[in-house]
């Protein structure tokens, strides 16, 4: 890949946080991108009406990634207004934070429809779909290595993408098609704040050998490089952005 003029990259859940600035960083770039969303029409169409007002190409698509029909029906529409699609980022998520001991079913069920299926179901549209020498970029976290009490459900939805992540890379590579992960740590969005206190937030910063949290565009730049002419040669790797905490 070395011209991303003519690419198509698909963001999923980028109506806001680390997605959306990835939707913003890879058009930026030079990618026409498609913001997914599953429910944030308005955030998701105010970032597209904002690249286009910065001269870049985007469209919004609602799908909800943990329905298989949903992921399908979005490649269909894609292909059928840009004419393929190159580069998938699988960030769309979810964390509901429980000891294991409180966690119910539901949380259970949707932790793993969303983060672990839902991303399956991106990759295995993208390995049927993406063009050759498109690239994929799968959303884990930096939980898996800290391993933090009340993370579990989370992490383990995490590690099992990163299986996938090192297998489909195996299975990609005679089509040229990169397969990587993100693991970020902890990054400033609603996903982070959500239920944490200034004292625990202080503590986590604390906690980074940088001192601080990390910004969305701090991993936009980490994508930006995976998708780009540069990112060629890194493969079946998790790529963990998060200033040395672990
Ligand atoms: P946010 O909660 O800020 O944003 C989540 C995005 O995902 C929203 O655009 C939301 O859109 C979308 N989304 C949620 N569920 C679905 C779904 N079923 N289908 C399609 N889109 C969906 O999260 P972050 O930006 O913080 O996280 C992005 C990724 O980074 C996640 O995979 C997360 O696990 C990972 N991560 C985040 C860290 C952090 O500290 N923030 C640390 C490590 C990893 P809508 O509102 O329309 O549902």
């Amino acid at each position: 890949m070395t011209d991303v003029q003519n690419q198509v990259a698909i963001v999923t859940g980028a109506s806001r946080g680390i997605g959306a600035a990835i939707a913003r960083r890879l058009a930026a770039d030079g990618f026409a991108v498609v913001v997914n969303y599953a429910g944030s029409t308005d955030a998701a169409t105010k970032l597209v009406d904002g690249i286009k007002k910065t001269g870049g190409r985007a469209v919004a698509v609602q799908a909800d990634i943990s329905d298989p029909s949903a992921v399908k029906r979005m490649f269909d529409s894609v292909e059928a207004s840009h004419g393929g699609v190159d580069v998938l980022v699988n960030n769309a998520g979810i964390m509901k934070l429980a000891p294991v001991a409180q966690t119910d079913d539901a949380t259970f069920d949707r932790t793993i429809a969303v983060n672990l299926k839902g991303t399956f179901n991106g990759m295995r549209e993208a390995a049927k779909r993406l063009r050759d020498g498109g690239r994929i970029v799968n959303f884990s976290s930096s939980v898996v290595g800290l391993y933090q009490p009340a993370y579990g459900v989370y992490a383990a939805t995490k590690a099992a993408v990163e299986a996938l992540t090192h297998i489909l890379a195996k299975e990609l590579g005679p089509r040229r098609i990169t397969v990587n992960a993100v693991a970020p740590g902890p990054v400033a969005t609603e996903l982070f704040f959500e239920g944490k206190d200034q004292a625990t937030i202080d503590s986590i910063k604390q906690m980074n050998p940088l001192g601080r949290l990390g910004e969305a565009d701090d991993i936009a730049a980490v994508v930006s490089l995976l998708v780009g002419p540069d990112g060629g040669w890194i493969n079946g790797q998790v790529v963990r952005a998060n200033g040395g905490v672990v």
